[in-house]
């Protein structure tokens, strides 16, 4: 229970069905959860009144393992909450197909550089006043049909939101839902609004309140990847009062509830995660304003300890104040190439000590790491095999790291994880590849800051944002991507990286994609790399100054505060100034 004052302050309660914040804390897939992560980070780093919710995935995300020809088995990723977590007194219920679910809650304070802490809470339905199904469900993230995902929801949105009453906040005055798995939310907030009345019929009154108070980040550039639930689901899980509201809302569309319609009928803010989302998420949902917030990642979290100790001695504000690593201008070319040189290192011993594999730190890297899904195209740099060893014989030697895992559903991101291991084995003497199994976040520090060149090659436009290139940037490792998300605007040619295709514009046409791909390798960076090696390391210098200062989640954070949460964010939050962290 917060102190009373502490509990009327006011907060943004930010929702997420994943979060990232810690590589012992399997609670995470992919973009999504680090990109939350790395949100309540920057929330702690600034001293902006911020609580996170999610749900605690006590089996974890998987463990990944490769046999030796690819093929992914899966194991859970159990792990103790109780010696990593501390337990929260409060418990909760929700009622689900008209019984009484039990949930309770483990805390994980983020303690930022301002010495701001912002609580994270895991929610836990494993108590032994549950039946044993519903123990179950907290366990898995992204596990299950539709009926376990629903029930899931009802925990983090409507089970989040009493939990955060029954803990006291009592002064909520901003419910950002990061993607559309908490839409439910609002039902709670409506009811709270309601005191205790019905809300079966929901009034154009309380739906404008609940507006005021509810912000929704989308993250998908496809309709099929927005959750979608039959009505007779809804209603079964639900029950009747809150499947009238739902229908008062008109949230349903032909018998179907999406829970992005949801959240965006019960949202005053919405906004994709870049310029171009933007317009898709406006031709999918052309009824609704939407807004953009490009993604960023949090600056010191993602930069290697040799780059921090260079942007510590050239610009040590760059911690609290990440706009001045666009001073990385003036940082010497050797300083940049020795940080690099060490991050390349580090990040070759990692690979030898977990796969026994030796690569060349002379030798040009390539990084491919993600989720390994059909529209990221993994295998696209081996379109043409007799091609890309040409290129090697002709314009210089090049390894490349893979990683990444499928999820265990998706059959087609696990066959793209078998062509890799196909086309490493015909490449043989020719190419090292190696893919690296379990790529996680610690995985991702090494393999993001220590390649030379990092590849992207979604097929557009389905790539909302994406933020591994990011974190590449902030450690001087240019892009070579497709234009689709983030790399629209984060492209300079041949200044920040290089774009795969010279239009955004037009759909992705593999053919053409694969040309310019190998194209720009052999005539552009492979020669770059190894004959002039200044200027691929002003490549990297630019890098840093010109999209390690805009794409981090400092930046992205304020923006949301003053687009977002501006009707509020006067009294929210006022500015802690480096002068006055205790740095005690
Ligand atoms: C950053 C990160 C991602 C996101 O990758 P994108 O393809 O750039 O969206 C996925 N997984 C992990 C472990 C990450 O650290």
């Amino acid at each position: 229970m917060l102190s009373e004052n502490d509990g009327l302050r006011p907060v943004v309660a930010y929702f997420c069905m994943e979060v990232g914040l810690d590589p012992a804390l399997p609670t995470y897939a992919g973009g999504l959860g680090m990109l939350a992560g790395d949100t309540l980070s920057s929330a702690a780093d600034l001293g902006i009144p911020m609580v996170g919710v999610t749900l605690l995935h006590r089996k974890g995300y998987f463990r990944q393992h490769l046999d030796e020809k690819g093929a992914q088995a899966e194991t859970a990723a159990t792990w103790t909450p109780e010696t990593l977590l501390e337990a929260v007194p409060e418990h909760v219920s929700v009622t689900i197909e008209g019984r009484p679910v039990r949930i309770r809650a483990w805390l994980y304070g983020l303690t930022g550089i301002s010495g701001h802490t912002v609580p994270v809470y895991f929610l836990d339905t494993a108590l032994p006043e549950n039946t044993a199904w519903d123990r179950t469900l907290t366990d898995h993230l992204y596990g299950g049909d539709s009926h376990y995902r629903l029930c899931q929801e009802v925990i983090l949105g409507l089970g989040g939101a009493a939990m955060l009453a029954a803990i006291g906040y009592r002064n909520v005055q901003v419910y950002h839902m990061n993607e559309g798995h908490s839409a439910l939310l609002t039902l709670a907030v409506a009811m709270e609004l309601s005191e205790g009345s019905s809300i079966g019929e929901l009034s154009q009154v309380t739906m404008n309140a609940v507006r005021r108070r509810c912000v929704f980040t989308t993250h998908t550039p496809v309709p099929a990847g927005h959750d979608r639930f039959p009505a007779s689901l809804v209603s079964q899980v639900l029950g009747e009062e809150l499947t009238s509201a739902l229908q008062s809302g008109r949230c349903f569309l032909d018998g179907i509830l999406n829970m992005t319609y949801l959240a965006f009928s019960f949202s005053h803010y919405v906004n994709g995660v870049s310029m171009h989302h933007e317009e898709i998420a406006h031709s999918m949902f052309p009824n609704y304003p939407i807004n953009s917030i490009t993604n960023g990642v949090h600056a010191v979290n993602w930069t290697s300890p040799s780059f921090k100790e260079v942007f510590d001695r050239h610009i040590p504000e760059w911690r609290w104040d990440n706009l001045y690593l666009r001073y990385a201008v003036s940082i010497d070319l050797g300083d940049i190439r020795e940080a690099h040189a060490h991050a390349k290192q580090a990040l070759m011993n990692e690979v030898r000590e977990r796969t026994g594999e030796v690569l060349d730190p002379e030798v040009l890297t390539i990084g491919f790491a993600r989720r390994a899904t059909a529209y990221k195209r993994a295998d696209l740099l081996f379109s043409d095999l007799d091609r890309l060893t040409r290129i090697v014989s002709r314009a210089g030697p090049l390894q490349v790291l893979y990683g990444g895992k499928a999820h265990p559903n998706d059959d087609g991101g696990k066959r793209l994880i078998q062509s890799i291991f196909a086309a490493a084995a015909a490449l043989r003497d020719k190419v090292k590849i190696v893919y690296l199994e379990e790529y996680d976040m610690s995985l991702a520090k090494y393999v993001c800051s220590g390649v030379d060149l990092w590849l992207n090659t979604p097929q557009k436009p389905f790539e909302a944002s994406g933020t591994s290139g990011m974190k590449a940037a902030l450690n001087g490792v240019p892009s070579l991507s497709v234009l689709d998300g983030w790399w629209i605007e984060g492209n300079v040619e041949g200044v920040t990286g290089w774009a795969i295709g010279d239009t955004w514009e037009a759909e992705s046409d593999p053919a053409r994609e694969t040309s310019s791909l190998y194209d720009k390798l052999e005539q552009v960076i492979v020669p770059m790399f190894y004959q002039r090696p200044d200027e691929y390391s002003r490549v990297m210098r630019w890098a840093i100054a010109i999209n390690g200062s805009y794409y981090n989640a400092q930046r992205m954070l304020l923006q949301y505060l003053n687009n977002a949460y501006v009707s509020t964010s006067g009294a929210l939050w006022s500015p802690k100034y480096p002068h006055e962290y205790d740095h005690g």
